[in-house]
């Protein structure tokens, strides 16, 4: 208990109020979630639990995002993107705000006691409207965040996502969001050949309704200078974060086949989860 305060106090200058709000969600979670069998990467998941803590890693533009929200919208726990919490900052055009637009404008991390300090608000928003378990994206995303976190509650099972660098360059590029509905497209069209015996990989975009045509908007760190420089933080900072939950047994890697429709329910099943009855009749 004292490393757990004590990790949280160095971390951030936030109160233990924050460290409880991570521990009543996690107890929460963890009372009802599902065993993961790490060692053999294939989760049960019980259509009644599903009260899961799992995080998300990969690369810039890998699409932790769109898996990570799709997920938490089957398994009804919140899709909490600390990238999301950091553009809320910018645009609420606080105190913090000038000081976050040039950090992620050159592709830098955020300090830890930032991002925790976010982290923490969202959870307790969050906790007062009955939430609990939750799909992490965009945190940990050095070894030091994970220590923390690792400190403060039980992950379950952490998915690393993987694309070739060429594929996510492109992706991107062609990242586009509708400034009024706050839904991701991407007009990029990508066809890139597999290398070291690996498959090639094609990408149908994901176009906009016509509604939002007009309304899309770029990420202003999706430049291409820009998102070298976030790959490049990526592969300094955040790999060893991959190794951090390896040594675990709690890491899952998953690379992805293809886009959205063809890895969606390759994913599920790696993740022994059926597709939601909503989507098979969406997709119908
Ligand atoms: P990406 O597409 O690169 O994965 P995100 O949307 O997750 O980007 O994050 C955007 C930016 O927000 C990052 O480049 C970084 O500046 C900041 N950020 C997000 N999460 C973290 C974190 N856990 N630690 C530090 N900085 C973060």
């Amino acid at each position: 208990m004292a490393a757990m305060i004590r990790a949280f106090r160095s971390s951030s200058s936030s109160t233990l109020t924050n460290y409880f709000i991570w521990r009543s969600l996690s107890t929460a979670a963890s009372s009802s979630a599902a065993p993961l069998k790490s060692e053999s990467f294939s989760p049960f998941i019980d259509t009644k639990d599903k009260n899961v803590q799992w995080v998300f890693l990969g690369c810039p533009g890998v699409g932790k995002g769109t898996f990570a929200s799709r997920l938490s919208a089957q398994l009804g726990v919140p899709h909490i993107a600390t990238g999301d919490l950091v553009r809320e900052e910018l645009s609420a055009s606080g105190p913090l705000s000038k000081q976050l637009t040039e950090i992620v404008n050159q592709g830098k991390l955020v300090s830890d006691e930032i991002i925790i300090s976010l982290l923490s608000k969202r959870l307790e928003t969050g906790e007062a409207k009955g939430e609990s378990g939750f799909i992490l994206d965009g945190f940990p995303r050095t070894v030091r965040q994970a220590e923390i976190l690792d400190d403060v509650t039980d992950i379950d099972l952490v998915v690393n996502l993987k694309l070739p660098e060429k594929v996510l360059v492109e992706k991107c590029l062609g990242r586009r969001i509708c400034s009024q509905c706050g839904k991701n497209f991407n007009v990029a069209y990508i066809n890139v050949k597999g290398e070291n015996g690996n498959p090639d990989i094609s990408m149908d975009p994901l176009l906009p309704p016509p509604q939002c045509v007009s309304k899309l908007i770029t990420r202003s760190d999706d430049t291409e200078a820009i998102v070298s420089e976030r790959l490049r933080v990526y592969y300094e900072k955040s790999q060893p974060v991959e190794d951090f939950y390896r040594s675990q047994g709690k890491l899952m890697e998953f690379n992805l086949p293809g886009g959205l429709q063809e890895s969606w329910p390759k994913l599920l099943e790696a993740l022994n989860l059926d597709e939601n009855e909503d989507e098979q009749s969406a997709a119908v």
